[in-house]
């Protein structure tokens, strides 16, 4: 279908918005971050365009953006059909160049660049076949999706002949589920009422903007001052009400037994779960905590930084979370990911991603489409991360309507940034940034 169409080149941007100058994104770990992204285009002999990215926080993206050039002498010169024909094994192809794999495998600033390749490869995809992702994955027969999928390292908990069972089980009611979708949408939640660094009057004024647009989820950062976490927790819960689901998220700062005491100064304040309560590694530290969680009903949710599938296989096999918190710009992309939304299911885990960032919403709202039609069928006790900044930027940014995510129909994966945006704030050379520079 796609005879003779190759890709012939690719571009990458160093793209950084100075959002510390707001605290906007401040957690107890990431004090002042500028939301950034290594960003990929991807352009064919045939003039087709595609765009890709991982998130990142500023410092440190010019690393992911050299990683992203070590790999494009596996991508340049491909011929498309040969990629999507077997996509599983290209994308262990891109993942297993001998040389390259001794600094991942598979994690790191390795796999950043992977997912930023592979997130473009799913766009020029879906724009080949006129789709948004989200159809493109729906519309695969449970044969073709799982062909995207390396099942290695992973086969102790779901093969693929299992996959395919599990997903042709759920094929009957997908229509209706599709349907479903593109009335009402799906489920959001909302991070934009606690950042760290906001003060009592904006966390108060934002839980009614939220209030009044229909939101019934919404999540606060902890993790700095207990006494402070306290009183964030009291005043949020409090305006609200009791009825409305409220999560907190640690970002990774205490240690084991450290994260168990402080949750239990919060359980009154009735958390539906604690995120990243400590290392994003320590599976059997999260184990215990979810273990001695469970009695306050407090759940832990945690992914946003889990590096790979086998991290996610280990999670889910320990017990160490309730709620699986995928995230479009990590692991090594739509391909690795599908496979950790298999072993959710089979494992009987509830996914909620990560999102927010620069385009993590924009992107990731596409493959929880596709996991409630095709499938864990159901959106209860689901939701999707939400974050009402740098949608700005994208050429089809998200679209909420009461607090849901209505899915998108141009064809891709919601990822291309405009041009004058890359103009503005491209680091070091964009206009916003040369500016700053010389007025210091
Ligand atoms: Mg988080």
């Amino acid at each position: 279908m796609y005879e003779g169409v190759i890709i012939e080149k690719l571009f990458t941007k160093d793209l950084r918005f100075p959002t510390s100058l707001n605290s906007d994104g401040s957690d107890a770990m990431h004090t002042h971050p500028d939301y950034s992204c290594a960003y990929v285009i991807l352009e064919t002999n045939t003039g087709q365009k595609a765009h890709g990215m991982t998130f990142t926080l500023g410092r440190g993206t010019e690393v992911v953006i050299c990683a992203i050039k070590a790999l494009e002498n596996l991508i340049i010169g491909q011929k498309v059909q040969d990629i999507y024909n077997n996509f599983g094994d290209f994308w262990r192809k891109l993942t297993s160049d001998n040389q390259l794999r001794w600094i991942g495998p598979e994690k790191g600033v390795m796999h950043l660049a992977t997912a930023a390749i592979v997130n473009a490869l799913w766009d020029l995809w879906a724009r080949l076949e006129g789709k948004p992702v989200w159809k493109l994955l729906v519309d695969m027969s449970p044969e073709q999706l799982t062909s995207v999928i390396d099942f290695r390292y992973i086969t102790d908990v779901i093969t693929k002949d299992e996959a395919i069972k599990i997903l042709k089980e759920k094929e009957d009611n997908k229509k209706a589920r599709e349907f479903d979708l593109i009335k009402n949408g799906y489920p959001a939640y909302t991070t934009q009422v606690g950042w760290l660094g906001y003060s009592s009057e904006k966390v108060k004024s934002l839980c009614k903007k939220y209030l009044d647009q229909g939101f019934t989820a919404f999540k606060v950062k902890v993790g700095q001052n207990l006494d402070e976490d306290k009183k964030r927790c009291a005043m949020v819960r409090e305006n609200i009400g009791s009825s409305n689901v409220l999560m907190v998220d640690a970002n990774q700062v205490w240690c084991v037994d450290e994260a168990i005491d402080w949750m239990k100064s919060l359980a009154e304040y009735k958390p539906l779960w604690i995120e990243e309560p400590t290392s994003p590694d320590d599976i059997l530290g999260h184990a215990k905590i979810a273990q001695a969680l469970k009695q306050y009903g407090i759940g832990v949710a945690t992914g946003e930084m889990c590096c790979n599938r086998v991290m996610f296989k280990q999670f889910l096999q320990a017990g160490a979370l309730e709620f699986c918190q995928i995230d479009s710009a990590r692991v090594g992309g739509i391909n690795e990911i599908l496979s950790i939304y298999l072993m959710a299911e089979k494992l009987k885990v509830k996914v909620c991603p990560h999102a927010g960032g620069v385009g993590l919403c924009e992107m990731v709202q596409h493959l929880q489409f596709w996991d409630y039609v095709s499938l864990s069928g159901t959106k209860e006790g689901k939701y999707i991360e939400y974050v009402d900044q740098q949608h700005e930027h994208f050429k089809t940014p998200v679209v909420i309507k009461s607090a849901a995510y209505m899915p998108p129909t141009d064809p891709g994966y919601s990822s291309e940034m405009f041009p004058s945006t890359m103009e503005k704030y491209e680091f070091p050379k964009g206009t916003y940034w040369q500016e700053l520079a010389n007025n210091k």
